[in-house]
């Protein structure tokens, strides 16, 4: 499989955390190579909006107003079969299912605060990095 661009969010907990820094470690010991990053703040109206998918589920309240509680830092990360080896090197939702060696298991806290985020499909990744990085954004490299 080619190359491919994914996007990953360090979600409030784990930047309130101070753990920027280890978890871009992981992507990048991973050879999921960011391409684009920025640290910023959702408004709740614009978590609703990209996780637009989940409105029916009971924890899309309490997951917008989670997402929109502190700062985030969003990447574009790319590399060979990025969206599914992203998903790996994250683990389950869940922290305490998560295996050893993951970013959850490693950084999450609970099923809610699950420290970051990523694409789980090319038709997902290709909403989610329109959603906060637009064309004249990508470096060459
Ligand atoms: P993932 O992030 O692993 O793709 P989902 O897309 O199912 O998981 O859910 C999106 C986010 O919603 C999760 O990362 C987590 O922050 C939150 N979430 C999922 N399930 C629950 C739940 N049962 N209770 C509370 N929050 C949840
Ligand atoms: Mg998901």
């Amino acid at each position: 499989i080619m190359s491919e661009r994914t996007l990953a969010i360090i979600k409030p907990d784990a930047v309130g955390q101070h753990l920027v820094g280890a978890i871009i470690q992981c992507y990048e010991k991973a050879e999921l190579i960011p391409i684009g990053m920025k640290l910023m703040r959702l408004t709740k109206a614009q978590a609703e909006g990209f996780y637009y998918v989940h409105k029916h589920r009971p924890f899309y309240d309490s997951l917008c107003s989670f997402m929109s509680s502190g700062p985030i830092v969003v990447l574009a990360l790319a590399g060979v079969n990025a969206i599914q080896r992203h998903r790996d090197l994250m683990g389950a939702t869940d922290p305490a299912k998560a295996a050893e060696g993951t970013i959850r298991k490693a950084y999450g806290t609970d099923i809610e605060h699950n420290a970051v985020h990523g694409s789980d499909s090319p038709e997902s990744a290709q909403f989610e990095l329109g959603y906060f990085f637009s064309a004249l954004e990508w470096p060459q490299r």
